[in-house]
């Protein structure tokens, strides 16, 4: 029988629950997903992938003014039709193909309810099985449209954490381990978690993009890629003021005195 994983150090949940605490300070609280209901949360979560919300929001509204945004409808209709409607969402014919499957995928369980009162872990796998929904979107479904508590890995996520030291970049092991870390360190409350990932995005649009903005960033106190001594992607482009890329200390609990 396989060994349940060690938890994580208390020292580095400890800097997973300050890194919430200081993101929630700074930047308050997000209220995602902005939808109205979890079917249109849904149907955002896939014309959202790979274009900006701004654009994902108004192919949502050219489904609203279609008569469009209801599993029903949409499950009857043709992806060509589809197509047409969600064209400012950019790589129309790919999304209307996913938009299709994953309402097909609704009304083949009966609608949102029935899908609604399976296990987590079986309402994943279902939603894994749709064409088009990779584990990103399949978990931000679970947390906004079904409010189930988990970790939406993404790439602003990975960096954030590698960035910070608290977690290894891009190889295997690394989403499991980043994944047991922030279960570890946040409650079991899909509210937090979709905070936390909001907060994440926000951040990462704000001062932690490709090109790192560190000065007055709410989180250099104690970032290792900041101090230099961190071996993330990107090293090279950190935008820091001479002070700091000169090196800064990184004691071993550097969010403790939040
Ligand atoms: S200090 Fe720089 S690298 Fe560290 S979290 Fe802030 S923006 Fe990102």
């Amino acid at each position: 029988m396989p060994r349940a994983a060690a938890p994580p150090p208390a020292a580095v949940t400890a800097r997973v629950r300050s890194l919430y605490r200081r993101l929630l300070r700074h930047y308050g609280a997000q209220g995602w997903w902005p939808a109205d209901d979890p079917f249109e949360m849904m149907i955002g979560a896939v014309l959202v992938q790979n274009t900006a919300w701004a654009n994902a929001r108004l192919a949502v509204a050219a489904l609203q003014r279609a008569g469009l945004l209801d599993w029903r409808r949409l499950a009857r209709s043709a992806p060509d039709r589809i197509a047409k409607v969600i064209r400012p969402a950019g790589t129309y014919r790919v999304k209307a193909r996913r938009v299709s499957a994953l309402a097909r995928h609704v009304a083949a369980h009966g609608g949102l309810d029935a899908l609604g009162v399976l296990p987590t872990p079986v309402l994943r796998e279902g939603l894994l099985r749709v064409h088009g929904i990779g584990a990103e979107t399949a978990d931000a479904i679970l947390v906004y449209a079904f409010a189930r508590p988990g970790v939406v890995l993404d790439a602003y996520t990975r960096r954030l954490c590698a960035r910070l030291g608290l977690a290894p970049t891009a190889h295997a092991r690394g989403d499991a381990a980043l994944r047991v870390l922030i279960e570890h360190a946040l409650p079991h409350d899909a509210a937090v978690h979709g905070e936390f990932h909001a907060l994440i995005v926000a951040h990462a649009k704000a001062r932690c993009r490709t090109r790192a903005i560190c000065h007055a960033c709410p989180l250099r106190r104690g970032c290792a890629f900041a101090a230099g001594a961190c071996a993330a992607p990107d090293a090279e482009a950190v935008d820091c003021p001479p002070a700091v890329a000169a090196g800064v200390e990184i004691d071993s609990h550097p969010f403790s005195a939040d």
